[in-house]
């Protein structure tokens, strides 16, 4: 063999072996480094259950929206027959990004996102009232940030995004109901806590929606000015044409302000006249006071204990179940028996607060799924389930557990299939690092994804 074949041969020889070595390591990586995330740039409380749906199934791919860096909202989605993700992409910037202290994120701004019956997907983010400089708001206060409303470009794409002007700037807690015919209602609360709480409906895929219309009022009392009466509200889907609603009061005090918040309501709207009524079908006058839903709708009387929303959800005769949050610890359950509200109890006495969604298979078989603390320490995300009718409770699966992070869950995935169900955000309270690891969990754990697209440069 002459030596110019040998020398010619030799680099070459080298180089195929790096390529070959080089195509093992990438394979190896590739094949191990598969990890429980999909997303490490969430941001401050990334996902929460009061901006819901935040997640939906559509078309073979599960679309997750969350709050990112400088508060605005990411999306990303899992394809179910690939296998593959996609994003995070950044669906618009979020007005309360720019807040003085990015150390303390004002969090109201977190999208919630539907996806319309031609695939569009739509997130509604940003808002926390609104400065003046945005307008009159006609029903409430003005506050900071601003309500905004983008749509993907193309359909189940979600590369692409443009705004669409057609939302009020001052709503926060946005809320999507879709119903089956595709109409969507956005619900929010219109302002900061001195304001309504609205809903527009959209016949249209989101491209237009009606004119606001006030559900629960914010006022000052009459015998005492001081006292302002203001909402938290969780509306859903309830059975065929309707929607449901459970909402807790705030004594909105103008001097000594402060964070009560006590009572459980539920009322319901019968999407086809537009007419509420209460559990018992009573017609409720809109927008409900704090008289009429003290007289028509309450479902339980805290007293001075404080209590928070939860969620609301129907069996299939449309009795409504829910749960509130409790200041002893853990979540109240209660149902409608169909003449009264079945007494609240607590799934666990283990101390610490609890939040989550909520599965009703039958009037009696109904499922948690909850965030709290982990009896001995720590923090998990578990099923609580009962076959009584909520009467009483019995410990689930564990989704993740551990002695040293938190977590924090989202609503369930609108339409979800089994094995993408709910996002859970991890938070570190060692750590001043506000970026956080995002999972998507379902019947066969969670949904892994490459780290290399996992870990996002910030
Ligand atoms: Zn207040």
């Amino acid at each position: 063999m002459p030596k110019w074949f040998l020398d010619s041969m030799m680099p070459m020889v080298t180089v195929l072996q790096t390529v070959v070595l080089h195509g093992v390591f990438l394979s190896a990586v590739s094949a191990d480094d598969v990890v429980e995330f999909f997303t490490d740039n969430g941001f401050g409380n990334a996902v929460a259950t009061i901006q819901h749906p935040c997640a939906e199934y559509a078309a073979g791919k599960t679309f997750l929206a969350y709050q990112g860096p400088h508060e605005d909202p990411y999306v990303c989605s899992y394809d179910h027959t690939t296998g593959r993700w996609a994003g995070p992409f950044k669906a618009g910037v979020s007005a309360l990004g720019t807040r003085p202290d990015p150390t303390k994120p004002d969090n109201h701004g977190r999208p919630a996102l539907v996806v319309d019956n031609a695939g569009y997907v739509h997130v509604v983010f940003g808002g926390h009232g609104g400065s003046p400089l945005l307008g009159h708001n006609e029903f409430g206060a003005h506050g900071s940030g601003q309500q905004m409303h983008a749509v993907t470009t193309r359909p189940g794409d979600i590369s692409s995004w443009e705004i669409l002007d057609n939302v009020p700037p001052f709503g926060t807690y946005s809320q999507f109901v879709k119903m089956d015919d595709g109409d969507i209602y956005l619900f929010y609360r219109h302002g900061p806590h001195c304001s309504d709480w609205v809903y527009q409906k959209s016949t249209d895929n989101c491209r237009t929606f009606s004119p606001p219309v006030s559900v629960l009022k914010f006022k000052a009392q009459q015998d005492d000015p001081n006292i302002r009466d203001s909402w938290y509200a969780w509306f859903n889907r309830g059975k065929g044409d309707t929607i449901v609603c459970m909402y807790i009061y705030h004594p909105c005090l103008a001097v000594d302000h402060n964070k009560q918040r006590v009572n459980v309501y539920h009322m319901k709207m019968n999407c086809a006249d537009s007419t509420w009524e209460n559990a018992a079908g009573r017609e409720l006058i809109l927008p409900v006071t704090k008289e009429s839903a003290d007289e028509l709708t309450l479902v339980y009387n805290s007293g001075t204990t404080k209590v928070n929303h939860g969620v609301c959800h129907v069996d299939e005769t449309g009795a409504a179940h829910l749960f509130f949050r409790h200041s002893a610890g853990s979540v109240r359950y209660t149902r409608w028996l169909g003449n009264s509200w079945q007494e609240p109890t607590a799934p666990t006495t283990v101390p610490g607060s609890q939040d989550g969604d909520m599965i009703v298979d039958s009037p009696t078989s109904i499922r948690l799924l909850l965030h709290g603390s982990r009896e001995g320490g720590g923090s998990e995300v578990c099923w609580w389930n009962s076959a009584d009718g909520g009467l009483t409770w019995q410990k689930g699966e564990t989704v993740i557990s551990s002695p040293d992070v938190g977590y924090n869950v989202s609503s369930f995935v609108h339409a979800a299939t089994p094995e993408a169900q709910i996002i859970v955000e991890e938070h570190d309270p060692r750590s001043s690092d506000l970026h956080r690891r995002l999972f998507l969990w379902g019947e066969k754990g969670f949904v892994g994804r490459p780290a290399s697209e996992a870990r996002v440069s910030r």
